[in-house]
């Protein structure tokens, strides 16, 4: 019995992929992309999901709507005839338009007819331009050249160029997101898109918070056009979608159909499940005649294995380590969908919460469907892909962002609103990055008030903000349930990811954290800030205890204390009851003689300072300054925070302060035992004025 149950659907599965390879093969009209020529689209119902990867192999699938169980595609009229037999059909329209002639004749900048869409070659002068501008955020780099290029004989092809946005002036480590465009060469929107994303962050710079410190701390490296062999054809009007590989991707019907799907080669699970991807080679979703064979798959694979540290076990169970930062974003059209891993099989991804909490994030800002793309109902399931490859190889989480309602999607309706949604969920998306399996689990942090400020050095500073829960939506597939906030933090000038040195708690402007959205407010004393540009993270907690992604706000501090401190010797992090010796230097900035007096907190501390006042000092000269601390060995509650304040005698009011090394919290908690403990080292990035 049992084998007999097994029989009859096999069979059934055969049969349709003969018959479907069938209609793969068949001859096709020349041209049928060409713009003069738009093809024929169809309506194909399916009956199941089964039936649908059967389709998905063999067709060009537009689009899926689930609901109504049909897909959208191009049918040949011996397509369409053979599909008759034993699929519903319906005619429908071509989604968009094509550039054709009388569209060509409009613009002289930009893809005829698409003028909001730089061409392959405009996007390339693009990133060189950025390059010069900004020698100091980012590099242009060559990660490997497109088939053309390799290949003598033909056009001369293109470099893959990446652009790498970060301060360089700030050393790492730092967290990476990979923001790529145009794998699929019609898929015009998206190039743009990440093109504009790099230009907003490097305008941004110093003048936007968040812009501010995504490139201090984190790195965006940029390939907007993944497959510039192909764009090349889709700028003439053509809906080519693979890249132009014609000699072992050559289809012998007609070389419109030549190419290999460059998001099917992926070396992993590369031809791993039935009708995931297409042997056949005019198939629009043909996978190459190997793993990794297109030198397209090859370049971006050697670059991302170079950039991301493999975070996951091999098994297919293991999920990726939860602290892994680094993010790969893949912008595609059409279609309006948030897709995550896994492509290759209906089973949800180790990873799978996390990854849906992050999908929901990219969901709220784009208002699309957020789901795992080989789930049943959700796309349908694919082999090869890039999405898949880093999460299976280096467990990154690699999204899908599949823009609008057409490859070729009017400037009208991707200025009119498709542009500025897709940008707000890479913004959110480069935050998360820092940590994509956690923070997205946290709150958000909105409407930052004031988001730049000039104050002078001593002024009060009053900062509201909003902490946000409610940001998750995937459509029909389900959003996560809002929490309460349950806390809420700024910090001057930390990196977020670390405990606040110089933190704060900020309160509920309501007096009572128990909402999913709050407005918080902080009021902070400015004394001793230093001059210059400063930045204030705000962070916030739901009740999962949850931190979220940072926002700031851009300080730039006047009228501060004329001189600097640096510490030029550090001990290792104090042991209660034993002195640590710390030297600073103090440079006079100011244009006349001055002298500073110090003083150490807290008084629950004992220090040891020289006489005062120190000097003294004159314009430009620095002096040295050695004192001691000693961590009481009974304290409570203990110190959050201890530090030296250095005040002018010259400048009344005017000081500075350096953070001191505190014993870990945990570890004071057992101070009777410590002194037997051996010395800790210090933290890799000491406190400095
Ligand atoms: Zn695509």
């Amino acid at each position: 019995m049992r084998s007999r149950r097994w029989i009859f659907p096999l069979l059934a599965t055969c049969l349709a992929m003969l018959l479907l390879a069938g209609l793969a093969a068949s001859s096709r009209a020349a041209a049928p992309y060409a713009g003069a020529d738009p093809p024929a689209v169809y309506r194909v119902y399916f009956a199941n999901a089964a039936g649908l990867q059967q389709l998905a192999a063999a067709l060009d699938v537009w689009a899926v709507n689930h609901a109504e169980g049909y897909l959208t595609a191009p049918l040949t009229p011996e397509q369409a005839e053979r599909l008759q037999a034993t699929h519903r059909l319906e005619a429908a329209p071509l989604p968009g338009p094509l550039p054709g002639p009388a569209l060509a004749a409009q613009g002289a900048a930009g893809i005829p007819g698409f003028a909001c869409y730089r061409t392959v070659e405009e996007t390339a002068d693009t990133l060189a331009a950025l390059a010069a501008t900004y020698p100091q955020l980012a590099q242009l780099k060559t990660i490997g050249v497109s088939w053309e290029k390799q290949t003598p004989g033909g056009p001369a092809g293109y470099d893959l160029d990446v652009l790498v946005l970060t301060n360089r002036a700030r050393p790492g480590p730092k967290f990476r997101f990979f923001l790529m465009g145009a794998i699929h060469a019609r898929e015009l929107a998206t190039a743009e898109t990440a093109l504009r994303f790099a230009e907003s962050l490097l305008a941004g710079y110093g003048v936007d918070a968040d812009a501010t410190w995504l490139l201090d701390y984190g790195e965006l490296h940029l390939l907007p056009i993944a497959n510039p062999d192909g764009r090349k054809r889709a700028e003439a009007g053509i809906l080519w979608r693979k890249n132009t590989n014609r000699s072992d991707a050559a289809c012998i019907w007609s070389p419109d159909f030549d190419g290999v799907d460059l998001n099917r080669n992926s070396s992993f699970q590369w031809n791993s499940c039935l009708g995931c991807s297409s042997g056949e080679v005019c198939d629009q979703t043909y996978r190459g005649r190997a793993p990794a064979s297109e030198p397209e798959t090859q370049a971006l694979e050697s670059y991302l294995r170079a950039l991301f540290a493999d975070a996951r076990p091999p098994e297919p169970d293991a999920a990726a380590t939860e602290t892994t930062a680094g993010l790969l974003l893949s912008l595609h059209s059409y279609g309006e969908y948030v897709l995550y891993p896994w492509g290759w099989t209906s089973s949800p991804a180790p990873n799978a919460a996390a990854l849906q909490t992050l999908g929901r994030k990219l969901g709220y800002y784009t208002r699309y469907n957020a789901c795992q793309i080989g789930a049943p109902g959700c796309f349908y399931q694919t082999d090869g892909s890039i999405e898949d490859w880093v999460y299976g190889e280096l467990g990154i989480p690699g999204y899908t962002i599949e823009m609008g309602n057409w490859f070729f999607e009017p400037c009208a309706t991707y200025e009119a609103g498709l542009a500025g949604a897709t940008l707000a969920a890479l913004r959110y998306a480069f935050k998360a990055a820092q940590a994509p399996y956690q923070s997205p689990g946290g709150p958000e942090i909105v409407a930052v008030t004031p988001a730049t400020i000039t104050l002078a050095a001593g002024a009060p500073l009053t900062v509201t903000a909003q902490a946000d829960d409610t940001r998750s939506y995937g459509g029909v597939y389900g959003s996560d349930p809002a929490q309460p906030i349950q806390a809420a933090r700024a910090g001057l000038d930390f990196f977020p990811r670390q405990a606040p040195r110089n933190g704060w708690a900020m309160r509920a402007a309501d007096g009572r954290f128990d909402q999913p959205q709050e407005v918080l407010s902080l009021k902070i004393e400015t004394a001793c800030w230093s001059a210059g540009r400063h930045l204030l993270y705000l962070q916030a907690q739901d009740r999962s205890g949850q931190w979220g992604v940072p926002s700031a706000a851009l300080v730039e501090v006047i009228d501060a204390a004329q001189f600097s401190l640096q510490f030029t010797s550090l001990p290792s992090i104090p042991r209660p009851g034993q002195p640590a010796t710390y030297t600073i230097s103090i440079t006079n900035q100011s244009p006349v003689t001055d002298s500073y007096t110090l003083a150490g907190e807290p008084t629950t501390w004992q220090f040891d300072l020289p006489a005062q006042p120190i000097g003294p000092v004159a314009p430009g000269a620095t002096i040295s300054v050695t004192f001691t601390a000693t961590v009481p060995r009974l304290e409570a509650p203990p110190a959050d925070q201890a530090r030296i304040v250095v005040t002018s005698t010259t400048q009344p009011g005017k000081c500075l302060d350096a953070g001191l090394m505190m014993p870990e919290p945990s570890l004071r908690r057992f101070f009777p035992f410590l002194s037997l403990l051996p010395p800790l080292a210090p933290p890799s990035d000491p406190p400095t004025g």
